[in-house]
Parts: C-alpha cells; sequence; structure tokens
C-alpha cells in the first residue's frame, strides 16, 4: 500500500528525517516508536503530503505522492488521518464533523453523507452522542469520532499520530480498544506510539526512528524480546 524510499527532509540546518525507508502492505499495522524529535510525526505528515520533502520517493499504491504535480486533495482523500490533539471542528457536531468531510474531501452528497456519519458513528459506539458538540464529548470520545471520521470512507490507510497522548489515562484503553478492532477489520495503519504494550500486542511490525533513521524494525515479539541495536536497548530500557 505504502512505500516510503529514501526520504530526507530537513527544517533549515536540522537534518529531521535521513534516508528513511518504509514498506507497509496491505492489512498491516505499523508501529512506529522512537523518541521525543526522533522524526515519527514529521515522517507521517511527508505521507500526508504535510510536509515536502527534500529527496526520496512517496508511493501510495501506484501513485508517485511525492511529485510535486500530484493532486494534494486526492492523495488526501485515499488516506485517514488522526492526530494526537485538536481533531474536531467544535462548531460542528460529531455528526456534521464526519459529514463534512465526506462531502468536502469526497464530494459526497449531504444526504449520503449525513446518513453514513451517523453510520459511522454507530461503528464507534457514539451514536447517541451524534448531535453533540466536542466540548460535551470526553476526550476518549472525541477521539473515537476522530477515528469514526478516519475511517468512514475506507481508506487505503491509516495514520495515527499519538492519538491517545493527550488523554487521560483512564480514557486511552477505549481508544486503543477501537484501534485493535479497526486492524482486526483489515485496515492498514501506521502509527505513531508511546504505548509499548499495545505496540507488542496489535502491531504486526515495530519500526524504531532514532534520529531521522530507521535503526531496527521487526516484528514486536522479536523487537521487545531481542533487539539488536543497542540504540534499541536503550530506548526500550525507559520503559521497563
Ligand atoms: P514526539 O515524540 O515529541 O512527537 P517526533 O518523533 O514526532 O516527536 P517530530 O515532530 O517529527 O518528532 O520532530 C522531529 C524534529 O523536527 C524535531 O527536532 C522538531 O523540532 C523538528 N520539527 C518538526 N516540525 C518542524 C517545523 N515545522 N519546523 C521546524 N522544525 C520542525
Ligand atoms: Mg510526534
Amino acid at each position: 500500500v505504502l512505500r516510503v524510499d529514501d526520504v530526507w527532509k530537513s527544517f533549515g540546518d536540522d537534518v529531521v528525517l535521513r534516508g528513511v525507508d518504509l514498506d507497509v502492505s496491505p492489512g498491516e499495522v505499523v508501529a512506529l516508536i522512537g523518541a521525543s524529535g526522533s522524526g515519527k510525526s514529521t515522517l507521517l505528515r511527508t505521507i500526508n503530503l504535510l510536509e515536502p520533502i527534500d529527496d526520496g520517493q512517496i508511493w501510495l499504491r501506484d501513485l508517485d505522492v511525492s511529485d510535486p504535480r500530484v493532486d494534494a486533495d486526492a492523495v488526501r482523500a485515499r488516506i485517514g488521518v488522526v492526530f494526537q490533539q485538536y481533531n474536531l471542528f467544535p462548531h460542528l457536531t460529531a455528526r456534521q464533523n464526519i459529514a463534512l468531510a465526506l462531502r468536502h474531501v469526497h464530494g459526497w452528497p449531504k444526504a449520503r453523507a449525513g446518513a453514513e456519519a451517523l453510520s459511522a458513528l454507530a461503528r464507534v459506539g457514539l451514536e447517541d452522542k451524534a448531535d453533540e458538540h466536542p466540548d460535551r464529548l470526553s476526550g476518549g470520545q472525541q477521539q473515537r469520532v476522530a477515528l469514526a471520521r478516519a475511517v468512514v470512507s475506507a481508506p487505503e490507510l491509516l495514520l495515527l499520530d499519538e492519538i491517545t497522548s493527550a488523554l487521560d489515562p483512564e480514557l486511552v484503553g477505549e481508544v486503543l480498544e477501537l484501534v485493535r478492532a479497526l486492524a482486526d477489520d483489515g485496515a492498514t495503519i501506521v502509527m505513531a506510539t508511546h504505548e509499548m504494550a499495545f505496540a507488542r500486542d496489535v502491531a504486526d511490525r515495530v519500526v524504531f526512528l532514532d534520529g531521522g533513521r530507521v535503526v531496527e524494525e521487526g516484528p514486536p515479539a522479536r523487537f521487545f524480546g531481542r533487539p539488536r541495536e543497542e540504540r534499541t536497548r536503550a530506548f526500550l530500557a525507559r520503559f521497563s
């Protein structure tokens, strides 16, 4: 689904991505881990064309999304994204937040968008909150709405950036459960996360970024059980 090939990205003199390669197969769940500042968010943002890259290529199936002539809106319509926070428009209800994306990004007619939005909310267990504004929802419920909005149009790829790190601890579980359900349904997911237990449980592959490079990757059991690189061991030691 996704091929990131030798991607480089600098902010001024700060080289943030140093030749990152990442291949993601259909249905695969990839956990992107690494210290603060290692480049996880930047990598996700380059895939979604929120940051231009300096060198390398990014392919979404057979489309070269790093081609400057690419239609960014068309690319984004094929990718679902949820960030850490500030996901929802505060002046719109939960249902309107989802319907808006369907109407504007995907060009669906109003009635169909509204109906699909409601069924998306039902899938995340929030049908009864359809007409509430975000400030009347808990942080966990807001992230579930954001997830519903990200997957409502069955995107080819889901990018999740630390979607639980702004939540109170007691709300983390319901959001992770939903991610697990999406993964079980066959979604293709790349998620930056600090939730090591969740990465171990749900990811098919763990990718460790350090200083803008992929230092090590592997299936969770091997990655966490027998890390090969010294830098990986030093990073993981902080969580034990
Ligand atoms: P965290 O775990 O804290 O979310 P991260 O791995 O997501 O960290 P990034 O947000 O990708 O890290 O940041 C990588 C580096 O790029 C950092 O040094 C950051 O300061 C820098 N950076 C990110 N965005 C910008 C920007 N828009 N302008 C300048 N520097 C930036
Ligand atoms: Mg980040």
